[in-house]
């Protein structure tokens, strides 16, 4: 067992692209797992740490949504074996704590608080550049080549999936997918309205269309995204720059709102748009996460006499082996078409191309696929 050098993307200071460069992992220390990773999905969070929005310890490797195959354990590891393929998930709950045994493992008190300290759960760092120690991001960074991290970061799913579908329930999927399934319980007959149709919101059209919505309605200023919205399972789309998403809704719904209303852009007036869209009783699921400091406003005596739930969720509120497996089960039965989410590939080489590629509103999602195992 020893560790080797392998490529990374590697932010050195927020405002600057990322660089790849030779970058050393060390060997799996106890509970840790190395993996090999197939395939790594760029997301709007790894954006807005390389911006400094979202302050994050650098220099570091990005990237926290990835699927790979068991490499190595360490000492003590019962979960996985070298050649299971995993699903990583970025909060390695520790099941013991009052969270995760309440059935709300993304909440763990012992993992969530330190999604952006920059370490594995023990503190330790595995990754360096020449000789000096780099951070980890959200317990994972899977812009390399490689991975050490909690084996409770592992979840592990059938092999016969592509790796580069998997790699996206690790993040944008499971967001989606759990505010509307796990968080708003969407009912059958309701109507979801869905603002953003990145990779997050078209997540959560496809879950609203599986959970049996009569209306689902995204909402997004992208042409392309809206058409693909309109393919993966919304049956109506509004474009914010020509109608009034509340309008579309009110039309569909007599005058009565939706029933969930689901904000994946991480916007602060797009919450105060989706509370008038939500009727009574409704239910408005903030899933993108907004700048440091912003806040939201809303009307409040509709609060009250609306009976209005307005609620956050975080990874979609999910239980990361009962629901990641589960989701992959809904593709592989052809009922969840993730794939229509890859937009386009990268190599590692290109990383700052896709992240030009996602700012300029071109991708649901790009993914990075690492040519040493490639995606089956
Ligand atoms: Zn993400
Ligand atoms: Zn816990």
């Amino acid at each position: 067992m020893s560790g080797y050098v392998m490529r990374a993307a590697v932010l050195f200071a927020p405002r600057e692209a990322l660089k790849v460069v030779d970058v050393e992992l060390a060997e799996p220390g106890p509970g840790e797992v190395r993996v090999r990773l197939a395939a790594s999905g760029v997301c709007a969070s790894d954006w807005h740490t390389m911006t400094g929005a979202i302050p994050s310890p650098t220099p570091s490797v990005l990237g926290h949504e990835g699927a790979g195959v068991v490499e190595e354990v360490g000492a003590g590891v019962r979960d996985v074996k070298p050649g299971d393929h995993v699903v990583l998930s970025w909060v390695p709950s520790c099941g013991r704590c009052r969270y995760c045994e309440s059935g709300r493992p993304n909440l763990c008190s012992v993992a969530a608080p330190f999604l952006l300290a920059g370490t594995l759960v023990s503190g330790a760092r595995r990754l360096s550049y020449q000789g000096q120690p780099l951070y980890h991001y959200s317990f994972l960074s899977t812009f390399a080549e490689a991975v050490v991290v909690d084996e409770a970061c592992c979840i592990p799913v059938r092999p016969d999936v592509p790796l580069s579908v998997a790699a996206l329930v690790g993040c944008a999927v499971m967001t989606g997918f759990g505010a509307v399934v796990n968080r708003a319980r969407a009912e059958p007959g309701s109507t979801v309205i869905v603002y953003g149709a990145g990779g997050v919101g078209l997540s959560a059209v496809m879950a609203a269309r599986l959970s049996g919505a009569q209306h689902v309605i995204a909402v997004d200023p992208v042409a392309s995204k809206r058409a693909l919205a309109l393919e993966v399972g919304a049956t109506h789309v509004a474009d914010p720059g020509e109608d009034d998403p509340g309008e579309v809704v009110s039309s569909l719904t007599a005058g009565d709102g939706a029933d969930v209303a689901i904000e994946s852009a991480g916007r602060t007036e797009l919450v105060a748009a989706a509370f008038a869209a939500t009727r009574r009783g409704g239910t408005i699921v903030c899933v993108g996460i907004p700048a440091a400091d912003a806040t939201i406003v809303l009307p409040g005596p509709a609060m009250v006499r609306h009976e209005k739930i307005v609620t956050g969720s975080l990874y979609g509120s999910c239980r990361p082996r009962v629901d990641m497996p589960k989701i992959l089960d809904l593709y592989a039965s052809g009922r969840l078409p993730l794939d229509r989410l890859v937009s386009r590939t990268y190599g590692l080489d290109d990383i700052n191309v896709a992240f030009d590629d996602m700012v300029a509103g071109k991708l649901a999602r790009g993914v990075v696929e690492f040519s040493a195992l490639g995606a089956p």
